[in-house]
């Protein structure tokens, strides 16, 4: 006998978009194999959790019956590409879904391994040894994650991303994308030479050179990223190594182009707008907000069985946010009042009633599925929204938007560095409080107390949100205030984040 060891599997889906039809499948898979759930991640995708081994082929060849798969969505690779989550909305969008897609599928490994060992393939006797064109023979140092944004939309936290697109247009016609470098979250804590960092916008390229400039930028990760240490195997400490000048020149080089400058630009926030809205196709599409993207059916709301009935009679398509919430898209006018009813019978909650502060929480999966978690993170959000919502009520802040970021440990899955207000496990029970990132995605906060307990963060944050409603400017968000009350001081980019 050998202990029934339980594996998390995760789909490639670029840009977060799957067919009712795939719904379905995914979802019968959840109930066979899963637990009961499935999981909305920061990157876009299904998470299947505790898949015995012993289900694990039969997991893998269902996702693939259901034209998906779950190639380079984990390994040092290029993970899921993450794009701004509407493509509906104006003409722009699909643009920028089709080159996620294409990303995806230009980065992916071209070994046959995958579908020999899950999907029973034949190998060919004789076949000669695999040339990996790309990856070569020993893959990237480190994962490597690439996102696509909109303007004024940074709900994929583009600056956390190791290659950001930022997308630039003259109204619906694409210009091209302004580039940016070496961002990622991990950091280990008390190890100052792990950090987070934000990405830096280097210049621009035209639509037709994007797909060019992500394999050389992979290309130069994969020739000059750390291999003797993998907590020091990011991009973004090559680029803080060797220099971010000597980056550009290395990546021109390769090129054999030029990058042009980067093009003004300005994000306004990293959340997604809730309900329903219309596009100007006439049709609708409805933004839920799922906390922690955790679909499974509860005592208070039938997640898993409301939105299998919903996929039963949709004609659109489904798309997962980065923010770990669904959009159900392509609704017609007809179809509405069938969603309607059954988001009623299901008791599926109206996100637009939700506190500001709810509506921007993330939180990372945590214990018990994840191994490295220190602390608790999804089944302590709930708790700790109910700690801190009536502070923010209290204030009569109650719908002002502000983003909370939690993590069990410091690998940064849920991106708790770009949190307002961002904590991260440091051991059972006990976090580390940071604040004052930027709304907008733009800047890190940094660390304000550490090993707090839950009781201690209420009590630290309780004044702070009384002083923030009652000395605020206008506009000025949670993040901005903290820094010029002086709670903290401004975050850099990121080298010196755990050297203060
Ligand atoms: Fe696990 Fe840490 Fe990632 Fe949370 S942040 S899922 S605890 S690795």
């Amino acid at each position: 006998l050998e202990p029934a060891y339980g594996f998390m599997v995760r789909v490639r889906m670029p840009g977060g978009v799957c067919t009712p039809g795939q719904w379905l499948q995914l979802d019968e898979l959840a109930r066979r194999y899963g637990q009961g759930s499935l999981r909305i991640t920061t990157r876009q995708t299904f998470q299947f959790h505790g898949v015995v081994k012993r289900h694990l082929k039969a997991t893998i060849a269902g996702i693939n019956h259901a034209l998906l798969n779950t190639i380079a969505a984990c390994g040092d690779v290029n993970r899921n590409v993450v794009c701004h989550n509407n493509p509906y909305l104006s003409p722009l969008h699909g643009e920028l879904y089709d080159w996620s897609r294409r990303l995806s599928t230009h980065l992916l490994p071209k070994t046959r391994a995958y579908h020999e060992i899950w999907l029973d393939e034949e190998r060919v006797a004789g076949t000669p040894a695999e040339e990996e064109p790309l990856y070569g023979r020993h893959y990237l140092p480190r994962k490597f994650k690439i996102g696509i944004a909109l303007l004024p939309h940074n709900d994929i936290d583009v600056y956390a991303q190791d290659l950001g697109f930022i997308a630039i247009a003259d109204r619906d016609t694409l210009l091209g994308f302004n580039i940016a470098v070496g961002g990622g979250m991990g950091m280990s804590h008390n190890e100052p030479s792990t950090y987070p960092r934000l990405g830096e916008v280097i210049g621009f390229c035209r639509p037709d050179r994007l797909l060019d400039v992500a394999e050389k930028v992979l290309g130069v990760q994969r020739d000059f990223g750390d291999r003797s240490n993998r907590k020091h195997a990011r991009l973004k400490y090559t680029l803080d190594d060797r220099g971010t000048d000597w980056f550009k020149a290395e990546l021109e080089t390769r090129l054999g182009w030029a990058l042009e400058a980067a093009r003004p630009f300005r994000f306004e926030s990293t959340g997604d707008r809730f309900g329903w809205i219309r596009d100007g196709r006439g049709h609708w599409h409805l933004t839920l907000g799922i906390l922690s993207g955790r679909l499974r059916d509860t005592p208070e709301t039938s997640w898993l069985t409301g939105l299998r009935e919903i996929a039963a009679i949709h004609e659109g398509d489904f798309r997962l946010t980065a923010n770990q919430n669904l959009i159900i898209a392509r609704i017609s006018d007809a179809a509405r009042p069938k969603i309607d009813a059954l988001l009623d019978r299901y008791r599926i909650p109206d996100a637009e009633r939700w506190s500001g502060l709810r509506r921007n929480a993330l939180s990372c999966v945590a214990l018990p599925t994840c191994g490295l978690a220190m602390a608790e993170s999804e089944r302590w959000l709930p708790t700790l929204l109910a700690r801190l919502e009536p502070l923010f009520k209290n204030a009569g802040l109650e719908k002002d938007a502000i983003t909370l970021r939690v993590t069990g440990c410091p690998n940064g899955c849920a991106r708790p560095h770009l949190g307002e207000i961002g904590l991260v496990g440091k051991s059972l029970g006990r976090y580390n409080l940071y604040l004052g990132a930027g709304f907008d995605g733009s800047r890190l906060n940094a660390l304000y107390r550490e090993g707090l307990s839950e009781d201690e963060i209420v009590e630290v944050l309780s004044p702070m949100i009384a002083h923030y409603a009652r000395e605020r400017r206008t506009a000025e968000s949670f993040g901005d205030f903290v820094i010029r009350a002086g709670y903290v001081s401004e975050a850099g980019r990121g080298r010196e984040f755990q050297q203060r």
